[in-house]
C-alpha cells in the first residue's frame, strides 16, 4: 500500500517530509476525500495542535540513517510482524516481516498501511471535552481532575458499580493486565471488552468441552491438516494472511476445502465444497453430518472410549438429524452432508475453524460445543494438522481475554471465587480486606449480605440495560452513571437506537482512544463527553498475544504522537487522582511518577497466571524470539538450533514453570505424542473425577513420558506427597507452597511454580489428564441443541426447537421467550446477517480514518438476493432502508449479489457516523471525523444474548428492505 507504482516498478517511499507527502499524495487524491472535509484546514490543525513535533523531526530526517523496528500489526490476531522503517524518530515507511513464521513476507491492506495507523492526521490530538455543545480542548491536567472528581461523586452517591470500565481487545497485554487490576482497585466487576462479543461463546464452549478456551493449533498446523472445514468464518476478509497456510494445505497436500457460511464469501470462492445454510443452524447442520457418521460407524471409536464423556448422550440426540430433519431445518439437502462427512472421515486430521458467525448467536455457547464435538468424534483432537483453529478476531483479543479484561474473572480465568481473590491479592501483596473494601455489597433476596467482589459485572453487551434497567430488576443498587470506552467501537454493538438513549442518560461518557469513535457522535449530549488520545501500539511497547497463543513483542516505532498518552500511563495518572498508586503499582518499577516500566507489568503477570502457563513467557525470552524468528520452522513453529533452539515461536501458552526451567510453550494442546516438558499436553481435569459413575479421568492413555500410565486429576502438594514426589522440591519451593494453603496448595496456586515443574519431570500434566466433555452438565443446554433465533421467520419450527425461558444473568434480566413468542415475520420477513469487510476492522474508526483503505471502500451497503430486491423493486446502487424489527433503520446502498441467498440480507459491521439517514460528521471534532462515514448495521440489529456468556446475536435477525 506504501508503494507508488510506476510502470508496475515498485520503489520506495520518499524520505522526504511525512507532511507534504501526505499534503501532495493523499490529500488530493480522490473527490471523496476532499468531501470528506480534510482541507489545509485539517493540515493545519496538525501543525497547530502537536503535528510540529512530526514535522520538525521530519525536516531532518532525509540526512539519518534508517533504524528498522520490529512491531506487529494492529489489526487481526494473525499477529503479521511489521517492520518500521525510522529517521531520527519519524517512521518513513515500512515492510512486512520476512523472517516472521506467521506472515512470511505477506501483509494484507491493512497490515500494508498500518504506519498511517499512526501517523494518521484524523486522529484525535489532544484532550477535549464537551461543553456547551462544542469540543473545547483541555489540558491532561483538566481532563483527569474533572473526570476523577465526577467518577469519585458518583462513587460516593451510587457505588464503585456505577462507573463502568469497558477496555480493549486493542490493549496489549500488559496494559490489559494492568487495567483488570485498576478494575478490581476501583471495586467494580463492571469490567468487559470486545472478547464478550466475538469469542465468549467459543471461551465457554471449548473450555468446558476440554479445559482451555483458546484456538488449540495454529496457523503454521494447518499446513498438516489434510482436510479443512471452515463454517462461520471469512478468513480470506477477516484474517487474509491465515490464506497463505490454508491454502498451502489445499495445494500441498491436496486438502479438501468445505466452507459452510449462508453467504458465498470470498473464503468459500477458495472452496472446494460450499454448504449454503440457513443462519442460525449450526448445531443441527453439524448433528446432520454426525449422523452420517454414526449411521456408518465412521466415527473414531478407540479415541472415543479413552478420551471422551458423553458421546452416547450426543448420539442420543444425533439420532434426531435424520438428512430429512436436517434439511428441513438448514436447508442443507442430506446428499451433500453425507459427502462432507465422507471428506471429513476420508482425510483425516482435518481441522474445524470457526469465526463470529458461529459464535455470535443465542445459543452460540452450543455452536461452539457442537463444532468440537465433531472432532472429537473424528478423533481428530491433540494432533498435528488437526484440532479445532478458532481464529480470534482483534490483535490481541486472545490476549485482553487471558489477561482478564471480563466482568467474571480475574485474570488467567481464576474467577471471582474468594480462592480466586485470595491468590491474586498475595501476587498483588495487596491486603486482601482492604481489596474487599473497595466494592460495595447489596442486599439478597433472603435479606443477607451479598458481597458484589465475588459477583460478575455485567458484560459489555448489556452495559446499555446497566444504564436503563429499572435498578429494582439488578443485582447492584443503581445504574451505571459514567461509562468509560477505553478502545471500543461502540458501534459494533446491537441495539443503537437504545444505546444512544443510554449514552444520553449518563452523567458522564468518556472515551480514550487514538481516534474519537462513534462514541463521539452518536448521542445528542451538549456536555459531559470527554475525548483522551490515547497512543496507538506504535508508540509503546509490550507483548500481544495471537490467534495461536504465541506471545510477541512489540517494540516501540515512535514516541508518542500528538498529546497522547500509552495506555499504562493514563491508568497511572487515574490511579494517582484516586489516590492507590502506591497500592496498584507497589510491585511495578516506575520510571517516573507515571509512567510504570512495561518489562516490570510482564513480569508481575508471569508471577500470577499459572492457571494458562503466562509464567514462563519473560520479556528477555519473547524479545529473543522477535530478534531470532528466522531461527523457527515455518510449519512447526519450532526454532531449529540458535539462542531458542527446541522453543516454539511465541512461547504459545502454556509455557509452563517459571522462566528460568526453559519451558518449550505448547504449539498444539491436548498432544499427547510429545513429552509435556516438550510442549506436549492432555485434555484437562477440570471436571471432577467421576460422573454419574463414570470414571472422568482418560482411560490408560497418556502424555510420552508419564510415568504416571492412565488418567490422573490435577496436581496439588498432596498428591505429590503421596506419589511420594514431594522430595523433589527445593526448599524456597516448599516454603512458598506452604505459606499459601500447604497440602491443599495446587498446580494454579502455587506461586514458586514448583509443583509444575515437578509434575513436568515425571512427565505429567500439572493439570491432569482427563476425558474430554462432550455434554457440559453445568450448561442450560447439557447437549447442544438446535434453539430457533428470537426473530425467526421460520415460524413453523418455534414449537420443535423454542428458545429458553427468560432468565436472570450477569445482573441483569434477559429475554427469550418473551420476544420469541410474537411473530414479527410477516412485517420482517427477511433474514439479516452481518460480517466483515477485507479493508476495514472492527467499528472500523481506525481504518475508516486510513486514507489508503478509504479510498478502496467508500459506501455503506447491504447485499441482497437479486430476487428479492427484484421483488422489491430495489435496483443496484439505489439507496434503500433496512429496517429491524425492534425500529432501528438504516439508510444504505444496494448490492444486488448471489452472494447471499434469496430470503437474507448482510450488512458489513464497520461503518459509523451515520445514524438512520443523518450524516454526523459535523458532531466530530474539527480534523478528526473518520474520511469514510456510513450507518452501522448495529443500528437495525436486535435483542438477544447467548445464555451463558451474554454474546450478543447479529447473524440471524429479521429486517424488511425498502427503496429509499
Ligand atoms: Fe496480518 Fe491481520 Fe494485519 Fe492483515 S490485518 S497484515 S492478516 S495481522
Amino acid at each position: 500500500m506504501l508503494r507508488k507504482k510506476t510502470n508496475g516498478v515498485a520503489r520506495r517511499p520518499q524520505r522526504t517530509s511525512i507532511l507534504s507527502q501526505i499534503g501532495e499524495k493523499t490529500v488530493d487524491r480522490r473527490a471523496f476525500l476532499r468531501g470528506s472535509g480534510l482541507t489545509i484546514g485539517g493540515l493545519a490543525a496538525i501543525s497547530a495542535t502537536g503535528g510540529t513535533v512530526t514535522q520538525a523531526s521530519a525536516q531532518t530526517a532525509a540526512n539519518a540513517a534508517v533504524e528498522n523496528i520490529k512491531s506487529v500489526c494492529t489489526h487481526c490476531s494473525v499477529g503479521c510482524t511489521v517492520v518500521a522503517e525510522v529517521q531520527n524518530g519519524v517512521w518513513v515507511g515500512q515492510e512486512p516481516g520476512w523472517d516472521s513464521p506467521f506472515n512470511l513476507g505477506a501483509h494484507c491492506a491493512k497490515g500494508a498501511s498500518v504506519r498511517e495507523h499512526a501517523h494518521g492526521e484524523r486522529r484525535l490530538k489532544y484532550p477535549m471535552k464537551k461543553e456547551g455543545g462544542e469540543w473545547k480542548r483541555i489540558s491532561w491536567e483538566q481532563a483527569i481532575d474533572e473526570i476523577g472528581d465526577g467518577m469519585m461523586n458518583i462513587r460516593a452517591e451510587s457505588g464503585p458499580d456505577s462507573v463502568y470500565w469497558l477496555g480493549s481487545a486493542k490493549h496489549n497485554n500488559e496494559q490489559a493486565y494492568l487495567f483488570r487490576k485498576f478494575a478490581a482497585y476501583w471495586g467494580t466487576n463492571n469490567v468487559d471488552h470486545q472478547a464478550r462479543i466475538c469469542h465468549s461463546t467459543t471461551v465457554a464452549g471449548v473450555a468446558n468441552t476440554w479445559g482451555y478456551g483458546a484456538m488449540t493449533n495454529s496457523y503454521n498446523d494447518i499446513h498438516n491438516s489434510r482436510a479443512i472445514f471452515i463454517i462461520g468464518g471469512n478468513p480470506a476478509e477477516a484474517h487474509p494472511v491465515s490464506l497463505l497456510h490454508v491454502l498451502r494445505a489445499k495445494e500441498q497436500n491436496n486438502a479438501p476445502l468445505i466452507v459452510c457460511d449462508p453467504r458465498f464469501t470470498r473464503t468459500a470462492a477458495h472452496a472446494d465444497e460450499y454448504v449454503r445454510f440457513r443462519p442460525g443452524t449450526d448445531v443441527a447442520l453439524i448433528w446432520g453430518i454426525l449422523w452420517h457418521i454414526f449411521d456408518n460407524g465412521w466415527e473414531d471409536k478407540e479415541f472415543i472410549r479413552t478420551r471422551v464423556w458423553g458421546m452416547d448422550q450426543i448420539r442420543t440426540e444425533v439420532a434426531n438429524w435424520n438428512p430429512e430433519e436436517t434439511e428441513r431445518v438448514t436447508g442443507v439437502p442430506g446428499s451433500q452432508l453425507k459427502r462432507v462427512a465422507r471428506t471429513m472421515v476420508n482425510n483425516r486430521p482435518g481441522t474445524v475453524i470457526w469465526c463470529m458467525g458461529g459464535t455470535q448467536h443465542t445459543n452460540g455457547n452450543n455452536n461452539t460445543r457442537a463444532y468440537c464435538v465433531l472432532q472429537l468424534a473424528l478423533g481428530n483432537m491433540g494432533t498435528s494438522g488437526g484440532g479445532t483453529n478458532i481464529f480470534r478476531g482483534h490483535d490481541n483479543v486472545q490476549g485482553a481475554t487471558d489477561l482478564g479484561v471480563l466482568s467474571h474473572t480475574l485474570p488467567g480465568y481464576y474467577g471471582l471465587s474468594a480462592g480466586a481473590w485470595g491468590h491474586w491479592s498475595r501476587v498483588w501483596g495487596e491486603d486482601l480486606d482492604w481489596l474487599k473494601g473497595q466494592f460495595a455489597t447489596i442486599k439478597d433476596k433472603e435479606g443477607k449480605d451479598k458481597p458484589l467482589i465475588n459477583e460478575r459485572g455485567i458484560p459489555v453487551s448489556r452495559w446499555i440495560d446497566g444504564v436503563l434497567e429499572d435498578p429494582a430488576n439488578m443485582d447492584q443498587d443503581n445504574n451505571v452513571r459514567a461509562m468509560v470506552l477505553w478502545g471500543h467501537a461502540p458501534n459494533s454493538q446491537t441495539r443503537m437506537t437504545e444505546m444512544k438513549t443510554a449514552m444520553e442518560k449518563l452523567d458522564m461518557l468518556v472515551v480514550i482512544d487514538p481516534y474519537p469513535t462513534v462514541s463521539a457522535v452518536l448521542h445528542d449530549r451538549t456536555d459531559g463527553v470527554y475525548l483522551l488520545p490515547a497512543c496507538t501500539q506504535f508508540e509503546t511497547r509490550g507483548s500481544v498475544t495471537a490467534s495461536n497463543r504465541s506471545l510477541q513483542w512489540r517494540d516501540k516505532v515512535v514516541d508518542p504522537l500528538f498529546e497522547s498518552l500509552p495506555d499504562e500511563v493514563i491508568m497511572a495518572k487515574f490511579a494517582n487522582k484516586f489516590g492507590w498508586a502506591d497500592r496498584l503499582f507497589r510491585n511495578i518499577e516506575m520510571e517516573d511518577a507515571e509512567t510504570p516500566n512495561v518489562e516490570s507489568i510482564t513480569r508481575e503477570f508471569n508471577s500470577g497466571l499459572w492457571t494458562i502457563g503466562y509464567t514462563g513467557q519473560s520479556p528477555e525470552r519473547l524479545k529473543s524470539h522477535m530478534a531470532n524468528q528466522h531461527t523457527f520452522d515455518r510449519t512447526t513453529l519450532q526454532a531449529i538450533g540458535g539462542p531458542n533452539d527446541g522453543e516454539y515461536y511465541g512461547l504459545p501458552w502454556p509455557c509452563w514453570g517459571t522462566p528460568e526451567m526453559g519451558h518449550t510453550g505448547t504449539p498444539n494442546l491436548y498432544d499427547m505424542s510429545k513429552p509435556v516438558a516438550e510442549g506436549g499436553l492432555t485434555f484437562r481435569a477440570r471436571f471432577g473425577v467421576e460422573r454419574d459413575g463414570d470414571n472422568l479421568l482418560a482411560d490408560g492413555v497418556y502424555s510420552v513420558g508419564s510415568e504416571i500410565q492412565d488418567g490422573y486429576p490435577e496436581f496439588t502438594m498432596q498428591m505429590l506427597m503421596d506419589l511420594g514426589w514431594d522430595g523433589d522440591l527445593t526448599a524456597e519451593e516448599r516454603a512458598a507452597i506452604d505459606a499459601v494453603a500447604g497440602p491443599e496448595t495446587n498446580w494454579k496456586t502455587d506461586l514458586s511454580g514448583g509443583i509444575q515443574r515437578v509434575a513436568i519431570a515425571h512427565g505429567c500434566a500439572p493439570f491432569g489428564n482427563a476425558k474430554a466433555r462432550a455434554v457440559v452438565w453445568t450448561f442450560p443446554d447439557p447437549i447442544p441443541l438446535h434453539r430457533e433465533p428470537l426473530y425467526t421467520n421460520r415460524r413453523d419450527l418455534v414449537e420443535d426447537y423454542p428458545t429458553y425461558e427468560d432468565r436472570h444473568a450477569y445482573r441483569l434480566p434477559t429475554l427469550y421467550a418473551s420476544i420469541q413468542k410474537n411473530d414479527f415475520s410477516k412485517d420482517y420477513p427477511i433474514i439479516l446477517t452481518s460480517g466483515r469487510l477485507v479493508e476495514y476492522e472492527g467499528g472500523g474508526d481506525e481504518t475508516r480514518s486510513n486514507p489508503w483503505l478509504a479510498e478502496l471502500q467508500q459506501d455503506m451497503f447491504v447485499e441482497i438476493n437479486p430476487r428479492d430486491a427484484n421483488n422489491l423493486g430495489i435496483r443496484d446502487g439505489s439507496q434503500v432502508w433496512v429496517e429491524g424489527p425492534e425500529g432501528g433503520k438504516v439508510k444504505v446502498m444496494a448490492m444486488l449479489t448471489n452472494r447471499v441467498g434469496a430470503g437474507v440480507a448482510f450488512m458489513p459491521f464497520h461503518f459509523g457516523g451515520h445514524f438512520q439517514g443523518e450524516d454526523q460528521r459535523h458532531k466530530y471534532p474539527a480534523g478528526a471525523d473518520p474520511y469514510v462515514l456510513g450507518e452501522s448495521t448495529n443500528t437495525a440489529q436486535t435483542y438477544g444474548y447467548d445464555s451463558v456468556t451474554q454474546m450478543q446475536e447479529t447473524k440471524a435477525t429479521l429486517c424488511k428492505i425498502w427503496a429509499a
